[in-house]
């Protein structure tokens, strides 16, 4: 048809390749949309379909809803308002995080606490009344952190908060579990390179072209963003810092971040910088990050250490960085200096 009607082969073969270039699934190199209270950003490399992208933001955001203090439907404010109360059922999703937050509460004498929530409404850091409270308003709310009285019915899929007042909060580990269900999907995909960045929650899948590992930049946390410290070297791992530039204000000449110690209510003040863990698992290392940023850098370690095939980088006030042994790490910025 259309090559009796336009005489010209060359129309008629742009017009072909247009048709052509029509019907082709596009790609697309990366996408970064805003959701979980910051900029998730997917590079698909070669293969960026976008039901694929479209596929992965949908579960973000899922996720997002079930999980958010910020929405008042969501599973975790369900629980949160029948604290003290009722038990609450939650989705599968929400379990699994949950229990996966009461074994690192475990595992790090409560120094990573999913009930820290109360200490964080009160410091509101990082939201228009975030200030410096009083002792006794800390005081008051101490009692009501304690990852003890999360009950938790694996039967019936439902949550119980032991005291009224009580608030989750799973900021430090529900973009672990994100970042996780995102690799998972471009797995499934058939996908064979790709990053998740759900920020500063890295997972790199996939071995680059040329079989060389990837390099994630650590940031400096006196530095702007983008400024390294170092890079660290991984395939099929999850890179997770939790460090004192995320979120903070400043008074009086003092910083106060929003990494807490569950038992003083106070942002945790160790002489760590930043933490990052380098694992397989990106929920694991999310809560890790906060556990041995909270911890601090002996007892941190030694957590760390205990636990197979994981990794930590550790920035320091007095510019050291120390890492365990196994960590692929390079020191790029020579203010710093380095110790295994
Ligand atoms: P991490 O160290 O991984 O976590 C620190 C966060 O964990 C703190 O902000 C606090 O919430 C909590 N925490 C502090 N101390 C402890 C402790 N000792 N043990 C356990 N937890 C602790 N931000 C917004 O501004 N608006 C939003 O609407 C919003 N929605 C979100 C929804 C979800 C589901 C998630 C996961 C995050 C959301 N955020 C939102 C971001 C969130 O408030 C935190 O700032 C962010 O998750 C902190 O991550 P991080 O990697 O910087 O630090
Ligand atoms: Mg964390």
């Amino acid at each position: 048809m259309i090559c009796k009607k336009i005489k010209n082969p060359f129309i008629v073969l742009c017009i072909l390749f247009f048709l052509n270039f029509l019907s082709c699934p596009r790609t697309e190199a990366s996408r970064a949309e805003f959701a979980l209270g910051t900029v998730c950003s997917i590079t698909l490399f070669e293969q960026g379909q976008s039901d694929i992208y479209r596929e992965i933001f949908n579960r973000l955001r899922e996720i997002e809803n079930r999980m958010s203090v910020n929405i008042p439907s969501s599973d975790i404010s369900r629980v949160n308002a029948a604290a003290g109360i009722e038990p609450v059922k939650v989705h599968e999703d929400v379990f699994r995080v949950l229990e996966r937050s009461v074994h690192f509460a475990r595992l790090s004498d409560g120094a990573f606490d999913p009930s820290v929530g109360p200490v964080v409404s009160l410091w509101g850091i990082g939201k228009d009344n975030q200030r410096v409270p009083a002792q006794p308003e800390i005081d008051e709310v101490l009692p009501l952190v304690n990852w003890r009285d999360i009950e938790l019915d694996a039967r019936s899929g439902s949550v119980f908060l032991g005291k009224v007042g009580m608030a989750l909060d799973l900021g430090s580990i529900a973009k672990g579990y994100a970042a996780d269900e995102a690799a998972a999907i471009i797995k499934r995909a058939g996908i064979k390179r790709a990053i998740v960045d759900l920020g500063g929650n890295i997972v790199v899948c996939g071995e680059k072209k040329d079989k060389s590992p990837w390099k994630v930049g650590l940031q400096n946390p006196g530095g702007k963003r983008g400024e390294y410290a170092g890079i660290i070297m991984a395939n099929e791992k999850t890179v997770v810092t939790s460090g004192v530039y995320e979120r903070y204000f400043e008074q009086d000449g003092f910083r106060y971040h929003h990494i807490f110690s569950p038992s003083r209510g106070y942002p945790a003040d160790t002489g760590i910088l930043s933490a990052t863990i380098i694992t397989a698992n990106s929920m694991d290392a999310d809560a890790l990050s906060t556990a041995v940023f909270v911890l601090g850098c002996e007892k941190g370690l030694s957590l760390i250490k205990s636990i197979p095939e994981t990794e930590a980088v550790l920035i320091m006030e007095d510019k050291s960085i120390i890492a365990t042994s196994a960590a692929d790490f390079i020191l790029t910025d020579k203010t710093f200096y380095y110790k295994k």
